[in-house]
């Protein structure tokens, strides 16, 4: 089993050789904490906490899918990406086998990032329409995509005690953009309850009762003087996309939304 080691020239990669592991739950506990944004990105990118998921993306990259047989696969974790200092935060479920786990870059590759990318592009929050590969030249503006389970996981699902182990990671991301962030996308309720966890986690009021999610649902979060609007979104995959059950002035309505209430558009 096989993965891009740290440090050896892969676009972006966040890492370096002495990036420290976190190999259980208590040292993701341990080392996601009191660190600057990079240094954050890098450890997450060489996490081994959850065994199982290790063993998945590495197995992954190493048998690859046809289509992808030349390429080299990342096989490891994918990090936030995007603003360091993000209005809006786009809160997804986890990286794609064949997608993040392959180019590195958080729904980069995959079908539902065609539609997430080409959508954002359409609201001015991404600079081209496509997002390919890690040096493709995207870039998103004022925004931030984070996946709440940093490895892609069998089926898309990972177990309670897989994101729970995960969580560290995404609220102390949270922490470090929470002055900036006014507005969060949850893609399907697997985002949307990762958003209102991840708050409460970093000592937000959190509503009671919980805000129940739906495509357009609209819920607002305060922190002490601080306020944001938790939107929901259906998650662009492709039993959603398929089916009719999210199309694409569906998608563009909801991100419009968050550009206008993060005042980016236009
Ligand atoms: S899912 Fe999260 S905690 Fe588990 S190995 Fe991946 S990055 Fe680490």
């Amino acid at each position: 089993m096989s993965s891009v080691p740290p440090g050896t020239g892969w676009p972006g990669d966040p890492a370096t050789p002495e990036t420290p592991v976190a190999r259980t739950a208590a040292q993701v506990r341990r080392l996601a904490h009191g660190l600057p944004l990079e240094e954050l990105d890098a450890r997450v990118s060489v996490c081994r906490a959850c065994p199982r998921l290790v063993r998945w993306r590495e197995d992954v990259a190493d048998t690859k899918r046809a289509a992808y047989r030349q390429e080299t696969y990342w096989g490891r974790p994918a990090p936030g990406w995007g603003s360091p200092t993000p209005r809006i935060l786009v809160v997804g479920l986890a990286p794609a086998a064949h997608g993040a786990n392959r180019t590195g870059r958080v729904f980069t590759g995959d079908r539902s990032g065609d539609w997430l990318f080409a959508s954002l592009h359409r609201v001015g929050l991404a600079r081209i329409a496509t997002s390919t590969h890690a040096d493709d030249g995207q870039e998103l503006i004022g925004t931030r995509m984070v996946a709440t389970v940093r490895c892609a996981p069998p089926q898309n699902k990972p177990t309670v005690v897989e994101r729970d182990t995960c969580a560290p990671w995404i609220e102390a991301e949270l922490g470090l953009l929470v002055e900036h962030v006014r507005v969060v996308v949850a893609l399907g309720g697997y985002g949307w309850d990762a958003a209102l966890r991840s708050y409460a986690a970093i000592g937000w009021d959190v509503v009671r009762p919980k805000p129940r999610f739906g495509h357009g649902a609209e819920a607002r979060l305060v922190g002490g003087e601080r306020e944001v609007l938790l939107l929901g979104c259906y998650h662009p995959s492709q039993q959603n996309t398929f089916t009719g059950r999210l199309t694409e002035p569906m998608l563009d309505s909801v991100l419009r939304r968050a550009a206008d209430a993060a005042r980016l558009s236009g």
